[in-house]
């Protein structure tokens, strides 16, 4: 019973953290968004960045207060 109880609390505090921000795991731009692909049931999940073209299911998630991403240059 304390086990589910303290999942639920993690839950609870998650949620409260609020909203993180998403940035593309290749050039690191935050104008990424999830593409609306219509087989959408057989890839649940696919981003799509505005900036480098990457498409796929990763993302980089970041606090806001989290401070500054990595400047990652190639
Ligand atoms: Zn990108």
């Amino acid at each position: 019973m304390g086990i589910l109880r303290n999942i639920l609390e993690v839950f609870k505090t998650l949620r409260y953290r609020g909203p993180s921000k998403m940035y593309c795991p290749r050039c690191g731009s935050p104008r990424i968004h999830l593409s609306s692909s219509l087989d959408y049931w057989l890839t649940p999940k696919s981003y799509v960045c505005d900036e480098c073209g990457y498409r796929g299911p990763i993302i980089m998630e970041l606090e806001e207060d989290e401070g500054k991403t990595q400047n990652v240059e190639d």
